[in-house]
């Protein structure tokens, strides 16, 4: 099996029990989980591969407005599958061409998307280090 970063952005903390009830009925276990409210700091570390574009500053903005959910979570082909299922990140295009994505049913607008998944095995490595710095990720 392997791991993934899960994350239920700010727009749809209110939805959490029912997305949570989605990832377990598709094969994934949630093998870690965070309730966190970000400060702009932090959610600058997490989203730095970013810095210097323009939508950076409202980014920012959007993940500490309130607490989000991040979710350890693992299944065969974890990241892929997670990122699948979610769908394009603008939640707008998503709606148009992946109806049935997480984003095109949960997402707000453009950048208000509802949900995050790392995009590659490094990645998730680095993210599960970021919000569980005490797990062993091998
Ligand atoms: P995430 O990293 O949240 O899973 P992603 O990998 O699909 O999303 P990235 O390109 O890493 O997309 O962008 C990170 C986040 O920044 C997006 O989820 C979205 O909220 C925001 N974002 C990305 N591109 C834009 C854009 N052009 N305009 C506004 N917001 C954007």
């Amino acid at each position: 099996v392997e791991r993934t970063l899960a994350i239920i952005k700010p727009d749809v903390l209110y939805k959490a029990d029912e997305i949570e009830d989605i990832i377990l009925r598709s094969g994934f276990a949630i093998l870690q989980k965070r309730r966190v409210h970000l400060t702009p700091e932090q959610a600058s570390d997490f989203y730095a591969e970013h810095y210097g574009k323009l939508f950076f500053p409202s980014l920012v903005a959007y993940m500490s407005s309130g607490p989000i959910i991040v979710l350890m979570i693992a299944r065969d082909h974890a990241v892929s599958y997670w990122r699948e299922l979610i769908g394009p990140t603008n939640t707008v295009k998503a709606r148009q061409t992946h109806p049935d994505c997480l984003r095109a049913v949960y997402g707000t607008d453009e950048q208000k998307n509802a949900l995050h998944g790392s995009d590659s095995f490094m990645s998730a490595q680095r993210e599960i280090r970021f919000f569980f710095p005490d797990c062993i990720v091998e």
